[in-house]
């Protein structure tokens, strides 16, 4: 495994001060930072909003230090994004959300081994494109079939990530580093898309598609900076993993050490804070339920928090950030096959994760029985932004057909092949209203918002990170309000 790099508090605190912000800004909330009686550790309370990857953080890392923690999660089981389908043949699973753990994603790692979880590596493969009704596999060594592509683009294809995106590294310094943005980026890049970028660094509008189908379609949408970001940080991705057995598991072990202090299904409603408290009523199936602690960690994702009633209401800038940060949309529309037949394909054997990069709505398929034992197999068109919306804007019970019509344009087998089918649309979830964080063009503002503590109330989740739509992100987040709490005790 390669060394890791770890992103720590202290160079999340740099990042934001580098940004010129102020972590805790002092009065914008009832309380100045510090409670006004430190309580002995068997009285210290904290109330955890949301049982997701970040939540159940922050409530395992204050339980560990003898906090009495009670997490209130609206469903009726954690791990919110973290979602393993098991109702496959064969015993067979397949991810709904998070899937791919980068080498680079310390956090996640650590979980995995604090908790004796095998991480299994997803193995190459040759991957298939079908981009502008071209079928083709690449040949390394021989130029990419694509009619408009500049010279180097034809001969470097996905390759050209070094000249258009590595090569600029250095002009955007490294979140791990506390360094990004360096000065003048944020007024360079905060306005344009990625795609933008791609364009102005030289890339053809035929390389735009190689690209789209390679990364997602968010590419299109997402804000240039918060793309670098995570360029920048992860730059050193070799290897990626998977928990053997499902990424769920890593929730289930946490739900194991916090036996007990998770109340399901409780809707938080209302969220209130004095000088001394903060007090959250919730609806537990109808009746209204009130829960009281020293601090609070919001873990729940912003679209939902929308509903949610502050008082004394929260500072503008942050109901701002709540009412307007935008979440990408994702969609999974996902197949047993009878056979993993893509390996005898006419083209030669098909394989790893990405098995079809496509500009078709089926978007990417993924093999994710690429690190699972079995004949059979289980194809996910893993769409995204347009894609997405187009398949959730399909009524459900045509939502097979449309999929299979979209995968059968490069794979004709998938009518004859699959066995059964499963979609989840990410933007349908009342739960988080979309699948990640993706800061627009313009919306820079709102990174140094988001995670703010507003007097006795903390917030995590994905949005709150540089590691926004990783787990990664969940942890850190949920870790640091941890910290911000535990340091303040
Ligand atoms: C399609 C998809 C693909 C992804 N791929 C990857 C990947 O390959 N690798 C990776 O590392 N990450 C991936 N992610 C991202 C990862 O899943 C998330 O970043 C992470 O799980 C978010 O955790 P969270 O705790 O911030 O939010 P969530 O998991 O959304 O948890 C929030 C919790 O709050 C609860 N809640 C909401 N409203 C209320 C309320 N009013 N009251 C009480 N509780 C409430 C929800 O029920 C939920 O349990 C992917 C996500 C998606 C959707």
């Amino acid at each position: 495994m390669k060394s890791k790099t770890r992103f720590d508090r202290r160079r999340f605190l740099e990042l934001l001060s580098v940004a010129g912000v102020a972590v805790y800004l002092p009065g914008c909330g009832p309380d100045d930072g510090q409670p006004p009686n430190n309580p002995p550790a068997s009285s210290k309370k904290a109330l955890v909003l949301g049982g997701g990857l970040a939540g159940l953080t922050a409530a395992y890392d204050l339980s560990k230090q003898g906090w009495d923690v009670t997490v209130l999660e609206a469903q009726a089981s954690a791990g919110g994004r973290v979602q393993t389908h098991r109702a496959f043949e064969n015993g067979q699973y397949a991810e709904l959300g998070a899937t791919r753990i980068p080498d680079v994603h310390d956090l996640t790692i650590a979980y995995a081994e604090e908790f004796g979880l095998k991480l299994v590596e997803f193995q190459d493969g040759t991957p298939l494109y079908y981009l502008g009704g071209n079928r083709f596999v690449h040949a390394e060594g021989t130029p990419w079939p694509i009619d408009g592509l500049s010279a180097e683009e034809a001969m470097e294809g996905l390759g050209m990530w070094s000249t258009y995106i590595a090569a600029n590294f250095e002009k955007f310094g490294n979140p791990r580093d506390g360094s990004f943005p360096l000065p003048g980026v944020v007024d360079q890049w905060d306005g344009k898309t990625m795609i933008d970028y791609l364009k102005d660094q030289g890339a053809t509008d035929a390389f735009l598609p190689l690209y789209a189908s390679d990364n997602g379609s968010e590419v299109h949408k997402i804000g240039a900076l918060a793309w670098m970001a995570l360029e920048v940080a992860d730059q050193d991705w070799n290897l990626t993993y998977h928990v053997e057995g499902g990424n769920d598991l890593i929730v289930q072990k946490l739900l194991e050490k916090l036996d007990g202090k998770i109340l399901f299904e409780k809707v938080v409603k209302s969220i209130s804070q004095d000088d001394t408290k903060v007090t959250v009523t919730v609806d537990a199936k109808g009746t209204t339920e009130t829960y009281e602690a020293d601090y609070l960690v919001c873990a729940i994702p912003f679209p939902p928090l929308r509903d949610v009633t502050f008082s004394p209401a929260l500072p503008d800038d942050k109901q701002k950030a709540i009412d307007e940060l935008y979440m990408m949309t994702a969609a999974r529309g996902t197949f047993q096959t009878k056979t993993r037949f893509w390996k005898n394909d006419p083209l030669g054997e098909l394989g790893g994760l990405k098995l079809v990069k496509s500009d078709t709505r089926a978007e990417r398929v993924w093999d994710l029985t690429n690190t699972q034992t079995g004949d059979t197999g289980i194809l996910v068109a893993y769409t995204q932004n347009e894609n997405a919306d187009a398949f959730g804007a399909v009524p459900e019970a045509e939502r097979e057909a449309f999929m299979q019509a979209e995968i059968a344009k490069f794979f004709p087998e998938i009518e004859a092949e699959k066995s059964s089918f499963h979609q989840k649309v990410w933007a349908q979830d009342p739960w988080v209203k979309g699948a990640w964080t993706a800061i627009l063009p313009g919306q820079w503002w709102m990174m140094a918002v988001i995670p703010r503590v507003e007097g006795r109330i903390h917030f995590a989740g994905e949005h709150t990170s540089i590691w926004a739509g990783w787990m990664q992100g969940a942890i850190e987040s949920g870790k640091r309000a941890a910290s911000e709490i535990l340091k303040k005790s």
